[in-house]
């Protein structure tokens, strides 16, 4: 795919696996790097999985935004903390769930992010992460 950025607005760019459609071969491409909101961060990813759930998404089974990054497994060290962020720092080494709550709902705030209306899936809801060294936008 060259040099092209097929994923959000911005600038920089890294590697990351792509694929175009659902059973499409996927390739190497150039991605922009994730911006980190203000209650966020950016994981500079060290390791990621990709398992049969992300074979489901790749077949269509389970609808992902196209082009997608595949992947929901991943740990990695905090890269980039957001302005509003208190409790974690750059250089954290953290892990991600398979269902990430708002964080201020009342599921939420009772400990069932899980069921929290707003969650987002890594990999799922938006890209998932990439091996090589290459970030992920996260909400704390
Ligand atoms: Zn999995
Ligand atoms: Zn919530």
């Amino acid at each position: 795919m060259g040099d092209e950025s097929v994923l959000g607005g911005q600038t920089e760019a890294m590697k990351a696996v792509v694929y175009a459609g659902y059973g499409e071969t996927p390739t190497l491409a150039e991605v922009a790097e994730p911006l980190c909101e203000a209650d966020g961060v950016v994981i500079a990813v060290r390791a990621t999985g990709v398992c049969r759930s992300d074979w489901h998404a790749w077949n269509g089974h389970d609808p992902v935004p196209l082009p997608h990054t595949p992947g929901h497994e991943l740990a990695g060290v905090i890269a980039e903390v957001g302005a509003d962020v208190t409790r974690w720092q750059v250089g954290d080494r953290v892990t991600v769930p398979f269902v990430c709550g708002c964080g201020v709902c009342e599921y939420c705030v009772a400990g069932d992010a899980q069921v929290c209306p707003d969650q987002t899936q890594p990999g799922f809801t938006g890209p998932g992460p990439s091996p090589s060294g290459s970030r992920s936008a996260r909400r704390t």
